[in-house]
């Protein structure tokens, strides 16, 4: 399967992270590197649930999702969250950088 992120050359078919990035070390480090079972990237109407717990067990977890916050990727789940979860934060992001009332970084 096809990860569809931009970023780096060489993704591994269902796995979300470019293992020949030189730029990104931390991403070696991810237990997703070691879980070839479980989809980062599930198909429309497949469970991403699996791929979250993974995440909440992983060592670089917070800094995987503020790359894939920070680089607005759009699909698999990075750092334990959803591409809707991560759109989410985005958007807070956004507002708040606007200076929208009610706003607060996230
Ligand atoms: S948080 Fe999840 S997607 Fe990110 S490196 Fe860890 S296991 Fe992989």
């Amino acid at each position: 399967m096809s990860s569809g992120t931009a970023v780096g050359a060489g993704t591994r078919d269902g796995h979300p992270l470019p293992l020949d990035s030189t730029d990104h070390g931390w991403m070696a480090q991810g237990l997703c590197t070691r879980r070839d079972d479980v989809e980062f990237f599930p198909a429309k109407g497949r469970r991403s649930a699996p791929a979250k717990v993974v995440c909440q067990q992983c060592g670089v977890q917070l800094r995987c999702l503020d790359y894939a916050i920070t680089n607005e990727i759009a699909d698999g789940v990075w750092g334990g969250l959803s591409p809707q979860e991560r759109s989410t934060i985005v958007l807070r992001r956004r507002s708040a950088r606007a200076g929208g009332p009610g706003t607060s970084a996230v």
